[in-house]
């Protein structure tokens, strides 16, 4: 029997796709991209597609919240891949914004933008596009449940709204408890509400997601809770019965 008609469970797991979602801050990046490493899979975080078009609406002085404008700004942006495989680079119109996106004016307008019908629904076939070729980790907040619902595995990495603010503020040398702290905890909360609140495409974990829970949690050891449950729930599928 060829591969392509062996039952799923069967089929050698070379190209896993693992959804990696959770919440602003929650370290979907840098767990994502340590865990695609150790693991030889490529690393995509879709955040940077929502980004990337919060950015174009500003430098276009589009309303961030007119989706059908926005969206259309969207054959403009390009992800490219690092030498590692890592789909990082943004590109608008030829010019680098892989920083420029990850500013708080951007934060700002971001949700404004992801909540948008239109601009959801032009990101859902870039995101596709860009992961079809399987082997690669996918941060984002509806990966599990609408972009890649039959991911291989699927986490929802958490913490609390605090301990996810200090780690953001600590990384832009800011004390959390100093008024800017607070104001990024604030921010991050609202970001928080809109995500989940949304209509479409809520940020919340899939059913069969499993939760890690990252509160006093170095990096490594969260890295460790990761590739510990892909482990586990890629060897139960690769031995599990058939679909
Ligand atoms: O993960 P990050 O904070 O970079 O994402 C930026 C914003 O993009 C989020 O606040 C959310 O509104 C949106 N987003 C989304 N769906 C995804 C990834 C990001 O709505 N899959």
């Amino acid at each position: 029997m060829t591969d392509s008609r062996a039952p799923r469970s069967q089929r050698p797991r070379s190209r896993p796709v693992i959804a990696l979602d959770g919440p602003a801050s929650s370290g979907k990046s840098s767990v994502g991209a340590a865990v695609a490493a150790a693991l030889g899979l490529r690393f995509f975080d879709s955040g940077l597609l929502y980004r990337a078009l919060a950015w174009a609406a500003i430098d276009q002085a589009v309303d961030p919240s007119d989706g059908p404008g926005v969206a259309a700004l969207a054959s403009s942006v390009a992800v490219e891949a690092d030498e590692d495989g890592r789909l990082e680079r943004v590109v608008i119109d030829g010019r680098e914004v892989s920083a420029e996106i990850r500013t708080p004016d951007v934060d700002r307008v971001v949700s404004a933008v992801a909540g948008a019908p239109a601009v959801r629904a032009t990101l859902l076939v870039r995101q596709r596009q860009l992961v079809e070729a399987g082997g690669i980790v996918v941060a984002g907040r509806d990966i599990g449940t609408v972009v890649l619902p039959a991911a291989d595995v699927k986490i929802w990495l958490d913490a609390s709204a605090e301990e996810r603010a200090a780690r953001r503020a600590l990384e832009r040398g800011i004390d959390p408890a100093s008024a800017a702290g607070r104001a990024i905890l604030d921010d991050l909360r609202r970001r928080d509400r809109a995500d989940e609140g949304r209509a479409i495409a809520p940020a919340r974990p899939a059913d069969d997601a499993i939760h890690v829970l990252t509160d006093g949690n170095t990096l490594d050891q969260t890295v460790a809770a990761v590739i510990g449950a892909a482990a586990t729930r890629l060897g139960a599928t690769a031995g599990g019965a058939d679909e």
